[in-house]
């Protein structure tokens, strides 16, 4: 894997995680899938493996992110959905031909049609999407509490007061943010 690229942040969740491939939306946005090849190499690590994609495919994917990003985090605000948001999600799912497969271990696995492998990961993510937007998984849909990141995430804790997307980078940071500023007005006072 070249070190240019930015590396993956990957979560429990599918769509989320998949959102996740741009983080920072309110500050300096970091574009984690930038070519068609570093999608594929999220989707191999997310249990979608394709053997590859195209530019066409990448926006595509961009695309439906966004719409997945729009969709809940409207969900977080009890906001109506925005109606392009959610025709993108449906037409990708719609799309969609991947299958459920169970192994012999007893975990499930995705199988992809190799003529539309891009489609079928796709329609998989959307379909993950509607799930939690739905609300028909346990969890709610929250906005990370770091102003330069506000992304979506959809919080399984037992008590439902997760803040941040991602321990280990936002919620990290503001952890930081709040120490150095206490440490500033000790400095003073
Ligand atoms: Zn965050």
């Amino acid at each position: 894997m070249p070190a240019e690229f930015p590396e993956f942040r990957l979560g429990t969740v599918l769509a989320t995680s998949f959102t996740a491939t741009l983080t920072e939306r309110r500050g300096d946005a970091i574009e984690r899938i930038p070519t068609p090849q570093r999608l594929v190499d999220w989707l191999t690590v997310s249990g979608l493996a394709v053997n590859s994609c195209t530019t066409a495919q990448l926006a595509l994917a961009r695309e439906l992110r966004e719409s997945i990003h729009a969709a809940a985090t409207a969900t977080a605000l009890h906001e109506a959905l925005p109606t392009p948001a959610v025709r993108v999600i449906n037409d990708r799912s719609l799309q969609g031909r991947a299958a459920a497969v169970l192994t012999p271990e007893g975990t499930r696995r995705w199988h992809l049609n190799s003529a539309t492998e891009v489609a079928d990961a796709l329609g998989v993510i959307a379909a993950d999407a509607i799930s939690i937007i739905a609300g028909e998984r346990d969890g709610r849909m929250a906005l990370c509490a770091s102003p330069t990141c506000q992304a979506a995430f959809f919080d399984t804790s037992q008590s439902r007061t997760r803040r941040w997307c991602d321990m280990n980078t936002c919620g990290n940071r503001q952890k930081k943010a709040r120490f150095n500023a206490g440490r500033r007005k000790n400095a003073e006072g």
